[in-house]
């Protein structure tokens, strides 16, 4: 990890190329028993950030040995269309892992497409079965972009246990999953939202800073203190076509003990859990742990 001003620079782009590697080498072995995690990828309408982000599944993907199909469909495909394609890829034994990319268009409900998803293949962690498993603390299928920045932080060294944790954001996707992942690490933890009073209070709180906002540079620099580590996850793009996240990084990193940037943070690591609940998906299914085929962490 870099030094830079005066925060540890969290790498999530060199993180992730190693969870890619690491999963290219497990699915090297799980190919000698006959299996190719296999990953689809459905894609409604052309919103064009969308395409960016299924592009790069896509790739990283064919870069770790997955059969990758994706499935595009048009921007006025019906509702009954949608949930019959996910339904055949939930059927299809070639098929591990199912990610119907979000957001969909307005005319059709997410909620019964997810749930046509089998919880096996559910590598969006994000059926009804899947967030109940995580509540519960069982075996299933996390969300991606919450098990990255856990991944993150256990790769860098920074421990969780006991931490305050303060989570700005409280979506389905973000927010709460990583609340619930962050529990079951015994971290203490605050959900803060849009109407939650005292924002910058709460921040100043923090030993761990979660931001999954969607609003640029929303956290700032005074908002933070000289200890803590920020997992910034926000993704905005401004009127010059930066990308910049929740945090003023500029700011913050002055300030505070490690920070991820964006791009280059919570993103990849975001894809590299994709590879992994994928691949974990693949290995169940030939009756396989990871750890036979040589996954350590
Ligand atoms: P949502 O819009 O679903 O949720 C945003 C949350 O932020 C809500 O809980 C909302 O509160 C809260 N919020 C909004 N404005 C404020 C404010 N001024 N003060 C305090 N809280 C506020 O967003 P997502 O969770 O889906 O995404 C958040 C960000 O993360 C986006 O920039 C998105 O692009 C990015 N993202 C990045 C990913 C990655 O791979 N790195 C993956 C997924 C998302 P309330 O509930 O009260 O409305």
């Amino acid at each position: 990890m870099d030094k830079m001003k005066n925060a540890t620079i969290l790498d999530g782009k060199a993180t992730a190329v190693k969870v890619r590697e690491e999963v290219a080498a497990c699915t090297a072995k799980l190919a000698e028993h006959g299996v190719q995690p296999g990953l689809a990828v459905v894609l409604v309408g052309d919103d064009p950030a969308s395409h960016v982000y299924v592009r790069n599944k896509d790739r990283a993907a064919n870069g770790a040995g997955f059969d990758v199909r994706t499935v595009r469909l048009a921007a006025d495909t019906s509702q009954q269309d949608l949930e019959a394609e996910v339904r055949k890829l939930a059927v299809d034994d070639k098929v591990h892992g199912i990610l119907v990319q979000l957001p969909l268009p307005k005319h059709l409900d997410s909620t019964p497409v997810i749930e046509s998803i089998p919880p096996a293949k559910d590598v969006d962690g994000l059926t009804l079965a899947s967030v109940g498993a995580l509540a519960l603390n069982q075996p299933g299928m996390r969300p991606c972009t919450p098990a990255g920045c856990i991944e993150l932080l256990d790769r860098a060294g920074i421990s969780i246990e006991g931490k305050h944790v303060v989570i700005v954001g409280r979506s389905m996707l973000v927010g709460k999953p990583i609340a619930n992942l962050l529990l079951a690490r015994n971290a203490t933890v605050t959900i803060c939202h849009s109407r939650t009073k005292d924002l910058k209070g709460h921040c100043l709180q923090a030993d761990i800073l979660v931001a999954a906002v969607g609003v640029p540079q929303l956290v700032k620099g005074d908002w933070l203190s000289a200890d803590c580590t920020v997992l910034d996850v926000g993704i905005n793009r401004t009127d010059e076509g930066k990308l910049v996240g929740d945090v003023d990084f500029d700011a913050a990193s002055q300030v505070v003990s490690a920070i991820t940037p964006v791009p280059g943070g919570i993103g990849p690591m975001t894809i590299a859990m994709l590879l992994v609940n994928t691949f974990f998906g693949a290995a169940q299914s030939a009756g396989l742990s990871p750890k036979e085929l040589g996954w350590k962490p």
